[in-house]
């Protein structure tokens, strides 16, 4: 790393129209003598950054798509068999800066502005100084950006990496940052916080309708897929729920387009006149949320949904070489484990034992409503006739113990760190029954896993905290 630094003082130091030919040839030196990247690769710093981002995807979740993808879909998963396979990898260390499990936001401002921060906070570090985030330094360095997430846009991810907030749950003041910002493209949910409170929808206080004054600025805004797909602005705002985007088991799609489809229209509108290049976040949030529920349905959908979006990314960088692809992820969630287990509890030997297998898989591939759906059905007091219907239909081949119904019923948990409910439970069948597992209802310490291809890729090589991610980035787009 002394040589690293000494190459970048020099990169400094040096003459802007020499910078970008000493660092890339000292940058691939460094490099190269390190881990033996192809030189060639770090001579020209990237155009155009695009970062694919699956909140909660640590190495185990990777794998299950890569194994359900194969066995289910009888396809290869882009994000291992491609990306991670051809590309650099490297691991991240996740922790903030006030313990050792990290959240999105304080592990999206590490990744965004290489600082570490305290859980909740937005770009900001625990001494109340705001950081430039990624967003940020890109647009000063004159490139378009964007923004997709299948959550709200105001979200700790698209915010950590173009925002600040003391925390992020100020939702209204973030969703203020993004009109003063201006990325050309910004997709996903929230259009709550975009609406006045009277609206249908809406939620903000101030009486103020932000959406308008996006349009005033002289963006598209679409608000469904045909309209998404449509789209031919060069500026694009899409709101496609009023809170978080629905899992795909769940989702319409005519009223909610995939991850897929929004990255496949950001790139159409961020590649429009731009002299620059550009930078762009696309993230699957509901592989995160898929997690803290233990819901292995939901979550090997979300992969699938996500590894589509990624495919539609390696596309355009094919055609593109100059642009740099990031796949990644900010923490594991849930703890997902999937381990052989005993049929029932007569007794433990081996031959009692069972191996998630393809049977196991098949039995998962038939689960037709997420965890949260079926906690948005139950409601508030969950009714035993309801509970055994939705069973029924949406879950077949499955069976309730006696004792996860009681707790359901009851709303109780059965251990500290399981706080979903039911979803936890419900998690609990499936994982008798398939073994997919999981150890938590909340984020784990797991390193989370960065495959890059393109200019650049080197950098991201290695067992690196989340923090020299951030670095990377920043110094990527300022050699440009
Ligand atoms: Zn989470």
């Amino acid at each position: 790393m002394r040589d690293r630094n000494l190459t970048l003082i020099l990169i400094r130091s040096a003459r802007k129209a020499l910078a970008a030919a000493v660092a890339g040839v000292a940058l691939a030196l460094a490099a190269g003598a390190l881990i033996g990247a192809p030189a060639a690769n770090a001579a020209q710093p990237p155009r155009n950054i695009i970062i694919l981002f699956a909140d909660g995807a640590a190495p185990t979740q990777w794998d299950f798509g890569r194994h359900s993808s194969k066995v289910l879909r009888g396809q290869p998963f882009v994000t291992t068999d491609i990306v991670f396979r051809q590309g650099t990898l490297g691991l991240l260390s996740t922790h903030p800066s006030n313990g050792y499990v990290t959240d999105s936001a304080a592990a999206g401002s590490a990744m965004s502005t290489g600082y570490k921060v305290n859980n909740g906070a937005v770009a900001i570090t625990p001494d109340g100084k705001p950081v430039p985030t990624v967003m940020e330094v890109a647009r000063a360095r004159g490139k378009r950006i964007g923004l997709v997430t299948t959550a709200t846009v105001y979200d700790a991810t698209p915010a950590a990496f173009s925002l600040h907030a003391k925390l992020r749950w100020q939702y209204q003041a973030l969703v203020d940052q993004y009109l003063a910002l201006e990325p050309e493209v910004l997709m996903g949910g929230g259009a709550d916080y975009f609406l006045p409170a009277g609206a249908p929808g809406g939620k903000r206080k101030d009486g103020k309708d932000v959406i308008a004054a996006f349009r005033a600025k002289g963006y598209q805004v679409v608000r469904n897929t045909a309209e998404l797909n449509a789209a031919t602005g060069a500026k694009v705002l899409g709101l496609f729920a009023d809170t978080d985007m629905d899992f795909e088991l769940d989702r319409d799609p005519a009223r909610q387009p995939t991850t897929a489809e929004m990255t496949a229209a950001a790139l159409k509108a961020l590649s429009q006149s731009s002299p620059n290049g550009f930078v762009l976040l696309v993230e699957n949030e509901n592989i995160d949320t898929a997690g803290h529920a233990n819901d292995a349905a939901s979550l090997m959908r979300a992969l699938w949904a996500f590894d589509d979006a990624v495919t539609v990314a390696l596309d355009f960088q094919r055609h593109s070489p100059d642009t740099l692809l990031i796949v990644t992820g900010d923490h594991e969630s849930g703890g997902f484990s999937p381990t052989e287990a005993l049929r029932d509890l007569s007794k433990v030997s081996w031959e009692n034992r069972f191996n998630p297998g393809e049977e196991q898989l098949r039995m998962l591939a038939r689960i037709t409503m997420s965890l949260n759906r079926v906690k948005e059905k139950l409601g508030r007091k969950p009714s035993g006739e309801v509970l055994d219907k939705l069973l029924a239909e949406h879950f077949p081949g499955f069976t309730l113990d006696p004792d996860l119904r009681e707790l359901i019923l009851r709303q109780q948990t059965r251990e500290h760190n399981f706080t979903y409910l039911p979803h936890n439970h419900l998690g609990r069948m499936v994982a008798r029954q398939t073994g997919y597992y999981w150890g938590t209802s909340g984020h784990t310490s797991q390193p989370v896993v960065v495959g890059a291809i393109g200019p650049g890729a080197e950098l991201f090589h290695g067992y690196q905290d989340n923090t020299e991610f951030g670095k990377h980035l920043h110094r990527l787009i300022l050699r440009d």
